[in-house]
């Protein structure tokens, strides 16, 4: 009988997107090859890849496997099992999937590395008879190193021994900067650009760093348009100098209040937690608390029962500002058990957090959507905080995944429990709390029964008639400067950058727009230019009108930076921040903003969205809503859903500690059923005029959708493309799905390519998907030069 070949399956990076066939070595066993790293020949190349499966059936010739740069798999089972998961649901080669599930070193050529900790310890072991050391004394032999594949000549189990003893470590050592130009910052050397500077390539690089300081190398390329062989020359040149990004904010241990007292609420959603934590057993609860409640506190709890349970836990966070706020907190109780990991850390960094992770040297992993992909051992819980927040979900690159959705997914493989927690579930969550599928658990009271604020709606419409207020209304002006008399702090919320969002010829009416996009180009006065805000594109405010030649202009509506004028012109001896993209940009600047607003030293904090979530200021006792609900208006079915949850979410954050809480909500629309709901912080009768409208026009959650995009410079070809697309998919979804479109997609054009969207609605979505995937193989269907097809599964983003 001939042996069978031993056959394994391998996705390969960055080439062919179908896992490919090969024949592992003999040497091995099969179970210790599943989730490695391997160099594969693939035509005359070595490609690096990972095996994700075992005996793979396949009839055809096929070639050996290389060579394993690691001893050990970088991928357990059941994290493959994950990946293919999210692969098969989000419609994402495999490939993909793995190359951003795992640290982005991995998917370079870079070995293992064995580190010996103390050779003295080695050689005690051996002299004392320990055949482990002994054996791995005689392979040293003179040399001080070891390479992972010499290692690999012992057997497993003297290996594991080793490593056990603490006699060997293994792990990657990564060299700075080759990696990822992106985590790059750069700097000027000069305070000015010397007058004999010939290339005015580097003149403008120069110019830009020296007004608005240290800048990310991809930005400052994308702003000067300059190649990457240009600002190195520059270095070189001594002009600029390039360093590793720094983390966002690192913020020092938030000293702790040792007499807080949980409350009934609190104490007894823990009990229910840490139940299931006991009993290892899967369950995903929704936390339901109002702003202020305590929900953190709930978390902090929970993970320490986790811990005490010998298990590890991740934390998600919508976004960088906000897992800064939270590991503040977090880091004061659980010190370097704890690692905060994001994407503008380098990727150095990342995977240094990955590796501590990985061997057991960290409890619990906080961060952004990809901290979910952390390989703790162990995991116990997995808490997503403001798990409604749209950005958890991940839209490029794909894979499309929703940060939320995937944690109960891995809760439910791993029989851990999730926290999904929210002063505003989405609807589709409280639908599932409802239903079932989640456990409830409610904290409706705010702590010390402090009460939610009072909100107090105000016309603007009624301001713009009188005199000198516009967007500064009487009423708003009047409670800052009660709330100033009385020591306390207001937060205004703004949710628009920059000076004026669209500028108009005054002459002609025509409306500056984008080159590349059909959006208006925003007004930043600070840096006296156009931007889009969707494709960064810029250019000088105009002279005048390129359609007329007039040169008055007129501004249409506010931004931040406008607000901030007209608030020092109100309040001129005030302290006032700004807190959005742009004041943020600066390294340390986020930090500085906070620490200032924290500490009392401004009075007045102005801001986007930014401010309007998960901060905890005790001494905030207004909030201003300037205007927050012009995306009431867009065409989306959760325009009304996420009004609702930024209005409530910026009121939650005044009277938290020191002050009873006020609000005012400035609105265009005075009578709109959600503003008035958010005014009475009334989630339950938002949620019940809102789960009523999704089941009368067929939207989730009694729907999943699929939205599939096609974009190309060619408008007509769009057209074209998704129109078979869309015929096809029609053809074999009959009495499966409802096929919507093509239309042209609410943006029309982005990025200079028009789009267009097919929406798909199925209560069958595993059958749907597999449907979809299969019409979308046809090679015209996909994405080449010409065309870009984009597939979106519970799409978030339907602009
Ligand atoms: P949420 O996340 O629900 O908005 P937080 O967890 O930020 O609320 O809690 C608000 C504030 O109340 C925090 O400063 C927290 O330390 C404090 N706090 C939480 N629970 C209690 C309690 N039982 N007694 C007193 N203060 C508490
Ligand atoms: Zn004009
Ligand atoms: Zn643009």
């Amino acid at each position: 009988m001939t042996p069978t070949p031993r056959l394994v399956e391998v996705c390969v990076f960055d080439a062919v997107k179908k896992p490919l066939t090969y024949r592992a070595p003999d040497a091995l066993s099969l179970s210790e090859i599943l989730g490695r790293r391997v160099i594969v020949p693939l035509g005359r190349r070595k490609m690096l890849g990972v095996v994700t499966a075992l005996d793979a059936g396949y009839s055809g010739p096929v070639r050996d496997i290389d060579s394993f740069p690691d001893l050990e798999p970088v991928l357990s089972a059941a994290e493959l099992e994950f990946c293919r998961f999210i692969a098969d649901y989000y419609l994402t080669p495999l490939a993909d999937v793995l190359q951003s599930y795992l640290p982005q070193p991995l998917s370079a050529r870079l070995n293992q590395r064995v580190a010996i900790p103390s050779h003295a310890a080695l050689i005690a072991a051996a002299a004392a008879g320990d055949p482990a050391a002994a054996a791995l004394v005689k392979l040293l032999g003179s040399r001080k190193q070891l390479s992972a594949a010499r290692l690999s000549e012992l057997k497993p189990a003297l290996r594991t021994s080793l490593r056990d003893a603490g006699l060997i470590s293994l792990d990657w050592q990564v060299k700075r900067g080759r990696l990822d130009a992106e985590m790059l910052q750069v700097a000027a050397t000069l305070q000015e650009v010397p007058p004999d500077l010939k290339s005015s390539v580097t003149r403008r690089l120069l110019e830009q760093l020296i007004a608005h300081g240290p800048t990310d190398l991809a930005a400052l390329r994308r702003l000067t348009r300059t190649s990457a062989q240009q600002v190195f020359a520059a270095e070189a040149a001594g002009l600029l100098s390039i360093t590793e990004m720094p983390p966002f904010f690192n913020p020092p241990a938030a000293p702790r209040d040792l007499n807080l007292v949980l409350n009934a609420e609190q104490t007894a959603a823990i009990a229910t937690v840490t139940a299931t934590i006991s009993a290892s057993a899967f369950a995903a609860f929704l936390l339901y608390g109002v702003t202020g409640s305590g929900k953190t506190e709930v978390y902090i709890e929970c993970i320490k029962s986790a811990i005490a349970a010998g298990r590890r836990a991740i934390v998600i966070v919508p976004e960088i500002g906000l897992s800064q706020a939270i590991f503040y907190r977090l880091a004061a109780i659980f010190g370097d058990r704890l690692a905060l990991i994001h994407s503008r850390m380098s990727a150095k960094s990342r995977f240094e957090i990955w590796q501590r992770a990985r061997s057991g040297r960290l409890d619990i992993v906080l961060g952004p959507r990809s901290a979910l992909f952390s390989p703790l051992p162990d995991l116990g819980l997995i808490i997503v905080d403001e798990e409604h927040d749209a950005s958890l979900k991940q839209e490029s690159p794909p894979p499309r995944y929703h940060a939320r959705d995937l944690a109960v997914v891995r809760a439910r493989q791993l029989n851990c429990a999730v926290i999904l927690g929210s002063a505003t579930p989405s609807v589709e969550s409280y639908h599932n709390a409802l239903a079932g599928k989640y456990r409830l658990l409610e904290l409706t009271q705010r702590v010390d029964a402090r009460p939610l604020p009072l909100v107090r709606r105000v016309d603007l419409r009624r301001s713009f008639e009188k005199r000198g207020h516009g967007y500064l209304s009487a009423e708003l002006r009047e409670q800052i400067e009660v709330t100033l008399a009385l020591s306390g702090q207001a937060m205004l919320l703004l949710n628009r950058r920059g000076f004026a969002p669209s500028v108009h010829c005054f002459a002609c009416g025509h409306k500056l727009t984008c080159r590349d996009c059909d959006v208006a180009l925003v007004y930043h006065k600070i840096r006296h230019g156009m931007l889009c805000h969707l494709c960064g594109y810029t250019e000088p405010y105009p002279d005048s009108c390129p359609r007329c030649h007039s040169n008055l202009f007129l501004y249409r509506g506010i931004g931040t930076e406008k607000m901030e004028e007209e608030l020092r012109r109100a309040f001129p001896d005030v302290p006032l921040l700004r807190m959005d993209l742009d004041s943020t940009r600066k390294e340390g600047s986020f930090r500085e903003i906070f620490e200032k607003f924290r500490s009392g030293q401004a009075k007045i904090l102005l801001g986007t969205q930014m401010i309007a979530k998960g901060f905890d200021f005790p001494d905030v006792a207004l909030v201003g809503i300037i205007t927050a609900d012009t995306s009431l208006e867009l065409p989306d079915f959760r325009a009304r859903e996420r009004t609702f949850q930024l209005l409530t979410q910026a009121s939650g954050r005044a009277g938290r500690h020191n002050f009873a809480g006020q609000v005012i909500l400035q609105t265009l629309y005075p009578d709109d059923k959600t503003v008035l709901l958010a005014q009475e912080h009334d989630y339950k009768s938002f949620y019940e005029s809102e789960i009523a409208e999704r089941l009368e026009l067929g939207f989730p959650p009694f729907v999943r959708l699929i939205l599939v995009a096609v974009e190309s410079t060619d408008a007509a070809h769009a057209q074209k493309i998704g129109k078979e697309i869309r015929d096809a998919v029609h053809g074999r979804l009959t009495g499966l799905a409802r096929v919507h479109g093509p239309i042209a997609a609410p943006i029309h054009k982005r990025r200079s390519f028009f789009r267009f969207q097919i929406l798909i609605k199925t209560k069958r979505i595993k059958t749907v998907l597999k449907l979809v995937a299969e019409v979308l193989n046809v090679p015209e269907r996909q994405t080449n030069r010409h065309q870009r097809v984009i597939v979106d599964v519970d799409p978030v983003d339907m602009m």
